[in-house]
């Protein structure tokens, strides 16, 4: 697949498949290029919840909020917990956690809004960045899927919830699988691969997205077990874009948990529609 997602900056990739559609819908992910902040977190990064010093992470964030043009007024920021709660962001929740992490929407890692003018934005370190859009309805989404949120299917909440709650159907919602770390860097154990079976066997997959390299050990692809979750629950295969960014190889590019052995900085991933 084409890579979804294009550099625009040094600071940030955009999500252009997406915005040929509207011009009013920005989405994207950030780099840790271009920013403020010091060594382990240089210099871009976006994660008030890191021991980095928040006056820079502040300093990075004005700078994408500028960019994009999307005050930081305007952002929807959570407290992620490697859960599958999904809250849905009215205008009354703007600004949360966007320049102080105390006001972050807690315990959250999926955020969807059909509000125009507000900047849906989770952190990630290799996690998977799931982007939701359905062009005709204008509702706007994304999630934060580690193994612990892939495995508890928040991807498909998201469509269970839109089509229950908000009558979109599922064949109408587009999804992205933004920049992750890969299968190539991502070896589990059998504590993971076993609530990895879980989920499968829920959505009778006869697919298994891992592979045994050694006694107990697996990759596991995260990105391929969310775009599973993601067409099990109703979504075209037509309309879903997955990135081939791995956030652990590439270096250049992205601060990855994994390769940094936790001390990094974090990227955000971004989605919000404009008013005109
Ligand atoms: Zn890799």
């Amino acid at each position: 697949m084409q890579e979804p997602f294009i550099k625009e900056t040094t600071s940030t990739l955009l999500l252009n498949n997406w915005a040929d559609q509207t011009n009013r819908l920005v989405a994207g992910f950030t780099t840790k290029n271009g920013g403020t902040s010091q060594a382990p977190y240089q210099t871009n990064n976006l994660g008030l919840h890191v021991k980095d010093d928040p006056r820079k992470v502040v300093t990075n964030r004005m700078s994408l909020a500028n960019h994009l043009g999307f005050p930081t007024t305007n952002w929807a920021c959570a407290d992620q917990v490697h859960a599958d709660q999904i809250v849905k962001i009215s205008k009354p929740l703007a600004g949360s956690g966007a320049v102080d992490y105390q006001d972050s929407i807690k315990g959250t890692d999926g955020l969807y809004t059909q509000e125009k003018d507000l900047l849906l934005a989770l952190c990630y370190a290799d996690c998977v960045p799931v982007y939701f859009f359905a062009p005709d309805h204008q509702m706007i989404g994304v999630a934060h899927a580690g193994w612990k949120g892939t495995v508890k299917n928040i991807s498909g909440k998201m469509i269970e919830l839109w089509d229950l709650m908000e009558n979109i159907p599922p064949k109408d919602i587009h999804a992205a699988i933004g920049p992750s770390i890969d299968s190539c860097c991502y070896v589990v154990d059998d504590h993971v691969i076993n609530e990895v079976n879980d989920v499968l066997k829920s959505i009778s997959s006869d697919y298994a997205p891992y592979k045994e390299i050694s006694e107990g050990q697996y990759q596991l692809d995260l990105k391929m077990l969310n775009k599973l979750l993601l067409l099990h629950a109703g979504v075209e295969e037509k309309n879903i874009l997955v990135s081939n960014y791995c956030t652990s190889c590439q270096d250049d590019l992205f601060f990855s948990h994994r390769r940094d052995e936790g001390k990094t900085g974090r990227m955000l991933s971004f989605i919000g529609m404009k008013k005109e």
